[in-house]
């Protein structure tokens, strides 16, 4: 562990996180990058490491903003790129930021229609943004492009909806 220099406290706790990364490119093509974190209590930002030691939730939400972050770096080469914005979807979806998880998922389908793990993930993100109709509406379209996962949310979804009307 390391002790902030701005709040005294361990910086693997969780009010010190990734908020960037910034990425160094070589003429001969080498690429490196430097993470930038904040310290969350005093708004100081630092070039910063996540230890070995830090929590399992630290680990957890450190993957995320790495994933969120390369995801936008490569949505700057091709804003297009479908994988990325997936992947841009998902973290939001692991950061509690329902809306841009919808808007990533949504355009996503625009470029790969046929992939049918994108209704999944938009269900669920509907789902968690308190929009049950439309989340049903993508479960369903999952569900006609084959998705199991999908077909398994219906089914409990609408035992959980008989069981309360008995
Ligand atoms: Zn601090």
């Amino acid at each position: 562990m390391a002790i902030c220099k701005y709040c005294g406290e361990d910086t693997d706790n969780m009010n010190h996180q990734l908020i960037s990364i910034m990425p160094l490119i070589s003429d001969s093509g080498e690429m490196t990058y430097e993470e930038i974190w904040e310290c969350i209590v005093t708004k100081e930002k630092y070039k910063g490491k996540l230890s070995k030691q830090a929590s399992e939730e630290s680990k957890k939400s450190y993957k995320t903003r790495l994933t969120l972050y390369i995801a936008i770096l490569r949505l700057i080469l091709n804003k297009e790129d479908p994988e990325a914005l997936k992947d841009k979807g998902i973290s939001y979806l692991e950061l509690g930021n329902f809306k841009l998880a919808i808007a990533d998922f949504k355009q996503a389908k625009n470029f790969n229609p046929n992939d049918d793990e994108l209704d999944l993930l938009l269900g669920k993100a509907y789902e968690q943004d308190g929009k049950s109709d439309l989340a049903d509406e993508a479960f369903l379209t999952a569900v006609r492009k084959g998705n199991k996962e999908a077909k398994n949310i219906l089914e409990n979804k609408e035992r959980l909806k008989s069981q309360s009307e008995q």
